[in-house]
């Protein structure tokens, strides 16, 4: 089945008559169970929930192992630290993650024993701090410098030294990269981004191909209590079947929009890994099947790219990115990210993308 058919059908129930293409939302927080737990399929929410079981199973496809979904993206990543980091371990990770994953290993995983080493997404850094290690974090591209890594060299080498290897796929989306086809162990998301894509719900999952990993993440899940709500589970399964039309039209626009802003002359540092001048272009067009809505570029200082998203009148100011209206934020404004004052990241939505150019073009003539 290609990819824009089996977004569609992912996780949908046998053919039965009378019955709907996809159950909708359930609910309940207990269900009836008498006698031996063992034999019923739900009891208690924080262990299990239908709504959680079909999304799961579409994941599941997509990704190709067992999915676990989780109430945010920072919950899933820290659904995979908890459950595979100790006192003493080694966690490299890349040093252009993005910023609270950043802060979780530097805080709670630090203060526990985890000894943490960082290196830059590009180039060789990562690779050289293998040695001794338990788990090497990945995150491509990267949210929101936008270098990318090669999935594949990487968990090679990882696993050659017997370490697991964790890829964080939000700004991807399963869609696009795969993770686990390409030889992580665990596959990470906050599908709150470009997965769901409306901007109305937070939400994340692991997809593990080891059994062994999966029953971990269910604990982890279980015990800590990081369960998403079904309401946003059942959102997120209906958004899902809209993934490819979302992220192949935000694709085309992005190419649009980024060669447009390659020919302004007040636009420096500009990235998006779709176009061929970018230096990630390579390894993204070997493991990526779309280069995704988000772009990056500064103007010349903060006043000038404040200025430059006050004049937009389609791009919302806004942070998070992947969604179908188009999104742009000064990212320094959080702080914690080695960017200059004046970068500004853009996710590019499934508008007009003449109407977009339009837009910017006159924001930035007005500077
Ligand atoms: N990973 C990446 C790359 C992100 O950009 C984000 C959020 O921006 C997260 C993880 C955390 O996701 P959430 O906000 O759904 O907890």
């Amino acid at each position: 089945m290609r990819p824009a058919t089996q977004v569609i059908r992912a996780g949908l129930q046998p053919k039965a008559q009378g019955k709907p293409f996809s159950p909708g939302v359930t609910f309940a927080g207990t269900y009836h169970a008498s006698g031996d737990i063992a034999e019923i399929p739900y009891t208690y929410r924080r262990y299990h929930n239908p709504t959680w079981t079909q999304f799961e199973s579409a994941l599941a496809e997509l990704e190709g192992g067992t999915a676990v979904s989780f109430a945010s993206g920072m919950a899933a990543v820290a659904a995979v630290f908890g459950s595979t980091l100790k006192r003493g371990d080694i966690l490299v990770m890349p040093s252009d993650s993005y910023y609270t994953t950043r802060l979780l290993a530097d805080g709670f995983f630090s203060n526990i024993g985890v000894q943490v080493r960082r290196a830059p997404t590009a180039g060789d850094g990562l690779r050289k701090l293998l040695e001794g290690a338990r788990l090497l974090w990945l995150e491509t591209p990267a949210n929101p410098g936008l270098d990318v890594c090669d999935i594949a060299a990487l968990s090679e080498a990882a696993h050659r030294q017997n370490l697991l290897v964790a890829v964080d796929n939000t700004t991807a989306t399963v869609l696009s990269q795969r993770p686990l086809e390409l030889g992580a162990d665990f596959s990470v998301a906050s599908d709150t981004k470009g997965l769901t894509g409306h901007s109305d719900l937070i939400l994340g999952h692991v997809a593990v191909a080891d059994s062994a990993h999966a029953d971990k993440l269910l604990s982890w899940r279980t015990q800590v209590g990081a369960v998403p709500g079904p309401m946003e589970v059942w959102l997120a399964d209906r958004s899902l079947a809209t993934l490819e039309m979302r992220l192949a039209r935000q694709s085309s626009n992005a190419l649009t929009v980024a060669e447009f802003l390659a020919t302004r002359a007040e636009i420096h540092s500009l990235r998006w890994p779709g176009l061929s001048s970018d230096p990630s272009h390579a390894i993204a067009s070997r493991q990526m099947r779309y280069f995704g809505p988000v772009i990056s570029f500064a103007l010349s200082d903060g006043a000038h790219a404040e200025r430059f998203l006050a004049s937009c009148m389609l791009l919302f100011e806004a942070t998070s990115f992947g969604g179908i209206h188009t999104t742009a934020e000064r990212r320094a404004r959080w702080g914690g990210d080695d960017i200059p004052p004046g970068f500004i990241r853009l996710s590019v939505g499934c508008e007009d993308a003449q109407d977009l150019i339009e837009d910017i073009e006159q924001a930035l003539d007005s500077l």
